[in-house]
């Protein structure tokens, strides 16, 4: 089913170019995430094209967390993108972290103002941008563009000490403030942060810019093909500039694609931080969550996750992929996989009035009749039953072939039953449900004496195991306000269902992470922080149909 190779894309035929005329012998990728959040499914996008190309023309792929910015970095995040990377099912060739190439990029910096290309600037950030000037107008240069190369040194220096408090001083680069694009005009490339780094603890109090950052550490590592997203197009030129200025004996190159973008949900961690911080939702791993880590505990695979973003192409314009395009993968993946079984949401108890009080019967049903090497499963029968509420109605429309008074359905796997009678509690609720069997009519028996509409799903209620069903729908109502600053006026009051039922006694052992097709009800998968023995607790992956068409 994945065919990594057979897709071609813009970035893919560049490589082959290069490879082909000798420009790069190996190609060499990253993939570099900013530790400051748990990865989406947009980042599974990078990292797929990134390692799978890596893999297809017999090149390197290493991990780099971009940690420049110690405020908002943690180990927590190093840790969760490592297994992340790794659950998709890439093994990285380096694992390496930019603030490992603190020094270096210190004196890179270094090289720059003694080449009179970079400066110490006393303006504030608030001034810096207001002489920044606009898409039409220049920029101003700083008043303290002029100092002298031994100046600056000095300056550097003591910043680099710990002379100065945050924000009293920055290091720009000393480009053009005329420049039509603006990513040029005296961009900052070091500032003052007196804030304890996840990797280098209190060593330094000065930190590179990302922009400044991220060509040197693509430099270093001997990066062939820098993949990013859009936005980064302007900074290109910076980009070039500042391989090129700091005398980077290797130079990579960069290459834009757009991000990836899903109907009904944020994408970006900042919003994804913001839901866990604010309580909308439990935690990063909330399976309603886009985060991989949400995907995984709701009961994607790696393979559903690939294939859809595959599916998604690379392209250079934005657009916005269905959500339903990767239910359609998660469906494809599991339907030879994921065992079959029944389960009752919400119960309605059934008592067969002709059935021996004390018999139980096994009953055999396939495991998977589209994947017949799972074989067989049994199922206990006996005189009472679970069905779903829903499957019986006192007065029901003509179009109704389920339970009612009078009328005979199949039961999955067992008999054809007839509804005599029912019984209302005070509150005037169906309480239970009397019927009664057919012996002749089970299941495999090549009985053909007469049909009936409808076939409803049961558990058995002496064997039945009780279980929670968590059912899920999107976080975001409107489809394209996932990525608005406003997303939190769109927020799914009900994307959180909870409902107690019972499954198959043939859950029993069922651990964290199995995933199961529960007859009518869709894939579900046994959630890996609230499921224990005794007490089960399926997630809803997805529903069995789909209107999507790919
Ligand atoms: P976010 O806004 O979610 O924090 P980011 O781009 O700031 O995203 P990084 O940790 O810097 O996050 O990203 C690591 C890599 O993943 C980058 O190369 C980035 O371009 C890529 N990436 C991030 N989001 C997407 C997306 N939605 N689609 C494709 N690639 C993405
Ligand atoms: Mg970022």
């Amino acid at each position: 089913m994945e065919n990594p190779s057979a897709s071609s894309n813009f970035i893919k035929n560049i490589v082959m170019e290069d490879l082909k005329s000798g420009k790069v012998d190996q190609i060499v990728t990253r993939f570099p995430p900013e530790p400051n959040g748990y990865l989406h499914i947009g980042h599974a996008k990078s990292i797929c094209l990134n390692f799978e190309l890596a893999d297809e023309f017999k090149g390197r792929t290493n991990l780099r967390f971009d940690d420049t910015n110690p405020l908002k970095e943690d180990t927590e995040y190093v840790k969760s993108i490592k297994e992340d990377v790794a659950w998709l099912g890439f093994e990285w060739d380096g694992l390496f972290f930019a603030s490992d190439y603190f020094e270096e990029m210190y004196s890179r910096a270094v090289l720059l103002i003694n080449k009179g290309l970079a400066f110490v600037d006393d303006l504030s950030a608030d001034e810096i941008r207001l002489t920044r000037g606009t898409l039409t107008q220049p920029g101003q240069n700083s008043p303290h563009r002029d100092r002298s190369i031994e100046e600056n040194l000095d300056l550097f220096a003591r910043m680099r000490a710990g002379e100065f408090k945050d924000g009293e001083k920055v290091l720009r680069a000393k480009i053009d403030m005329s420049s039509p694009n603006i990513n040029l005009r005296d961009p900052v490339i070091y500032r003052i942060s007196h804030t304890t780094h996840h990797n280098t603890g209190d060593k330094w109090c000065i930190y590179p810019m990302y922009a400044f950052a991220h060509p040197l550490e693509d430099a270093i590592e001997g990066v062939t093909h820098s993949i990013c997203t859009l936005e980064f197009e302007d900074q290109r030129p910076f980009y070039d500039w500042v391989v090129e200025q700091c005398e980077m004996e290797h130079r990579p190159r960069q290459y834009e694609f757009a991000r990836l973008n899903i109907t009904n949900t944020v994408m970006s961690k900042r919003f994804l931080k913001q839901l866990v911080d604010e309580k909308i939702v439990d935690a990063w791993d909330d399976p309603r969550m886009p985060t991989i880590s949400g995907l995984r505990r709701k009961g994607y695979t790696p393979e559903a996750i690939r294939s859809f973003v595959r599916e998604t192409g690379v392209a250079k314009s934005y657009s916005v992929a269905d959500e339903r395009m990767l239910e359609h993968f998660i469906r494809e993946d599991l339907k030879l996989k994921a065992p079959r079984t029944m389960a009752v949401l919400r119960p309605l108890k059934v008592v067969i009035t002709n059935y021996p009080e004390d018999q139980v019967e096994m009953l055999d049903a396939e495991i998977n009749p589209e994947n017949e090497e799972m074989g067989m499963r049994q199922i206990p029968f006996s005189r009472e039953i679970y069905i779903e509420q829903d499957d019986f109605m006192e007065n029901p429309p003509s179009k109704y072939h389920r339970l009612f008074p009078g009328n005979e359905v199949r039961l999955k796997h067992a008999y054809f039953i007839k509804c005599n009678d029912f019984i209302k509690d005070a509150e005037g609720n169906i309480v239970e449900i009397r019927c009664t069997y057919d012996p002749e009519t089970k299941s495999g028996s090549g009985f053909t004496g007469r049909k009936v509409k409808g076939t409803i799903h049961w558990v058995d209620a002496k064997h039945a195991l009780p279980a929670e069903f968590r059912l899920f729908e999107p976080l975001i109502l409107d489809e394209e306000k996932g990525d608005s600053d406003n997303f939190m006026e769109h927020i799914n009051p009900n994307s959180l269902e909870v409902v107690q039922g019972f499954v198959e006694p043939n859950m029993k052992d069922a651990k964290a992470q199995d995933k199961f097709q529960i007859f009518r009800h869709g894939y579900f998968n046994v959630d890996s922080r609230l499921s224990k023995p005794g007490h089960l607790v399926y997630n809803r992956i997805v529903s069995l149909k789909s209107s999507f068409a790919l």
